[in-house]
């Protein structure tokens, strides 16, 4: 059995203040929470004191994204060594703001996966297709190459998870439909299959992200392929992202 996975992109919003006041509620209120995971990824500057604020609670760390270098000058850029030493277990990798706004390419992404994974982070690793890319009727495409490119010199998949997130879901207030969203989960977990086996793909968590909001994460969670959630607006607010992670 897969454990659920809710994750928090909180993207470049917050600051100090509001992040730590939110990590803090976030943290009394998931006391309970035992039969899932549950990960935020506030911004770099608030790492040290949102992780100071969820202390001792259930809820993990993670960067919103991390150079492939150890350290060097790279102004700018954040080093898996700066990540772990606040607390960080996760990164989001690949995220399609990276990808699209920042134009990172697979290549670029696999480097950072795999840098990350010998650093000890565990990357989230994004992907996804956009708008016209799933018109054209190349979603299974886009998604096939995120993933193998992505992964490429990966030996073991057990520090990883893999987020889908159709661009044109991503705070657009569009979400999937839950059919949608299993068909190419189905399809990427069969991509990882044949690249791994059976058993790894199996036991690989493979999150839905994009509009996710309180009332439509009991559908999605209720597909066979939906491991849990990456959640960017509606994980800005203490009341919105609990009612997520208490999907049932
Ligand atoms: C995201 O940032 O990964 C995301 C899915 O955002 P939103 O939930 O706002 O669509």
């Amino acid at each position: 059995m897969r454990r659920a996975l809710i994750a928090a992109n909180w993207k470049m919003f917050l600051n100090r203040e509001s992040g730590t006041q939110l990590a803090m509620a976030l943290a009394k209120k998931t006391a309970d929470v035992e039969d899932r995971d549950i990960l935020i990824c506030p911004a770099a500057p608030l790492l040290s004191d949102v992780s100071a604020a969820i202390q001792g609670s259930r809820i993990q760390l993670g960067g919103q994204n991390m150079y492939f270098e150890k350290e060097g000058a790279f102004t700018g850029e954040v080093s898996a060594d700066m990540l772990l030493s606040v607390g960080c277990t996760h990164v989001l990798l690949g995220h399609s703001e990276r990808r699209h706004v920042f134009g990172e390419d697979d290549t670029l992404i696999n480097k950072k996966v795999l840098f990350a994974l010998e650093s000890g982070l565990k990357p989230v690793l994004c992907v996804g297709e956009l708008l016209e890319e799933r018109e054209a009727g190349n979603t299974e495409k886009v998604v096939h190459r995120q993933v193998v490119k992505g992964l490429e010199n990966v030996d073991a998949l057990a520090q990883i998870t893999i987020a889908y997130e159709p661009v044109w879901a991503i705070g657009t207030g569009k979400t999937a439909t839950p059919e949608d969203a299993e068909t190419v989960q189905a399809y990427i977990r069969k991509t990882v299959a044949d690249i791994y086996s059976t058993d790894i793909a199996d036991n690989l968590r493979i999150l839905y992200g994009g509009s996710v909001k309180p009332d439509n994460i009991g559908g999605l969670m209720a597909k066979g392929n939906v491991d849990g959630a990456l959640v960017g607006g509606a994980s800005l607010k203490a009341d919105s992202f609990y009612d997520i992670i208490r999907f049932t």
